[in-house]
């Protein structure tokens, strides 16, 4: 039986078929994977998901997997937490956090789309994999080339987070720095993708890369009881991630498994790298490229290739883009850990942070249902927040220590009934 999914131009709506490439050669948009719905429903059953673990490869029939496709690994499949303390501060009674921050076996969402690239790799007879990442991106192809026999080769900027290098070295990949931002090592990898036999996830397999996305959405439908929420509050890089989860609602939709609902798209950057909010804020008919600036790194993309679609989301979904500073990133990686004991990654403090300038702008209300995507685990951002966080002076092991520290510092009373 053939493939129920191949190739589309996103413009002039030109059909590729499926091979590792992300261009229309006749009009140069980029290229989705468009599936075949009509034979979809007739295959595709809700009722078939009870008997599957609960992780990304669940939803298999709704991604561009071959054939008789094994699972490699529980890719996904992570909470989504009901936010009580982060709602009640900020007044809101249906506040969700999809913590991506946990998400297997790399900690970010990036595993997701990794997973279904590295398939396609596999299908392509690719044996060398690679990507252009700002960090997460890297740790993903690493960790997951090295479980699936992959020789792994990622191009990075050279003044990446030392953990985000380190995450990615440990497995073994090759690691290539580059002198230069984000934009230009991907223009690079272009050239590379051209030159060499290479699966680049996010260059030419970035078609089918793009669909892992459409899980993390998927999974927040099903954990709100097979429904669509109101609001998604999501962080935008290359602007790939938000299209793909209303991508993943759409779908569901078209097959039957939730009810149709309008769902309203937030989008989040950081001030220091906001090609894309500043665009929607400014109604511009094209956003205008930046040089990042921000301790967000893993969202610092200054022409991001997905942006326009983005914009063009947002704002026919009603919704809309902020942008907030570093200072209000660090203060909302806090208040996520502080109210839910989540510790995000610099892009979830971008999310956060947006999605209270949103409720106190009034675009976000209060009495519907928001879920806020949280992407990536604060471990590996730990320098751009440890400045914020001394160290406490040492004490001797001594209990007359430890009192004399609760009477000075803490001016905690003794234990009451005990006298002082
Ligand atoms: C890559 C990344 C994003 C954004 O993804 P795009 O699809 O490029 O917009 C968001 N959060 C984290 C942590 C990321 O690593
Ligand atoms: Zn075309």
């Amino acid at each position: 039986m053939s493939d129920c999914y191949e190739l589309r131009c996103r413009e002039c709506g030109k059909t590729w078929g499926n091979a590792p490439r992300s261009f229309c050669d006749d009009c140069f948009a980029s290229l989705e994977v468009s599936f075949d719905y009509e034979r979809l429903k007739k295959t595709a059953r809700r009722e078939n998901l009870a008997s599957r673990p609960f992780d990304m490869w669940r939803y298999a029939e709704l991604l561009p997997l071959p054939e008789n496709f094994t699972p490699p690994d529980a890719i996904g499949g992570t909470p989504l937490v009901r936010a009580h303390h982060l709602g009640q501060r900020w007044g809101v009674e249906n506040l969700y956090v999809k913590n991506d921050a946990v998400c297997f076996p790399t900690l970010s969402f990036k595993d997701r789309v990794v997973a279904v690239a590295l398939t396609a790799a596999r299908r392509f007879g690719l044996h060398t994999v690679g990507c252009s990442s700002t960090g997460n991106l890297a740790n993903a192809v690493a960790a997951q080339s090295a479980q699936q026999g992959f020789d792994a080769c990622v191009f990075i900027p050279a003044d990446l987070e030392p953990a985000k290098v380190l995450n990615t070295a440990v497995y073994g990949a090759r690691i290539v720095r580059i002198q230069g931002n984000y934009d230009q090592v991907n223009r690079l990898c272009a050239q590379i993708a051209d030159r060499f036999q290479w699966g680049l996830v996010n260059v030419n397999l970035r078609p089918y890369y793009a669909e892992g996305s459409k899980t993390h959405g998927f999974e927040i439908a099903e954990q709100l009881g097979w429904r669509l929420p109101d609001n998604v509050v999501v962080p935008m890089a290359g602007g790939s991630l938000i299209g793909k989860i209303a991508k993943a609602f759409r779908e569901l939709v078209i097959l039957g498994w939730v009810e149709n609902k309008s769902v309203k798209f937030f989008g989040a950057q950081a001030t220091g790298c906001s090609p894309i909010s500043d665009g929607v804020k400014r109604n511009l008919a094209r956003f205008e490229p930046q040089k990042p600036q921000t301790i967000a790194r893993s969202l610092a993309i200054g022409n991001p290739a997905d942006g326009p679609y983005a914009m063009k989301l947002i704002r026919e979904s009603g919704g809309w883009a902020e942008d907030i500073s570093d200072p209000e990133i660090v203060s909302a990686i806090q208040t996520l850990a502080e109210t839910e004991g989540i510790f995000a990654e610099t892009a979830g403090g971008v999310t956060a942070g947006v999605a209270e300038k949103l409720l106190a702008q009034g675009r976000i209300r209060r009495d519907e249902t928001t879920v806020v995507c949280v992407t990536g685990n604060g471990l590996k951002t730990t320098d751009a927040i440890i400045s914020h966080y001394p160290l406490s002076a040492p004490i001797p092991p001594r209990l007359e220590s430890f009192e004399a520290l609760l009477d000075q510092q803490l001016a905690v009373p003794t234990v009451a009934g005990k006298g002082a």
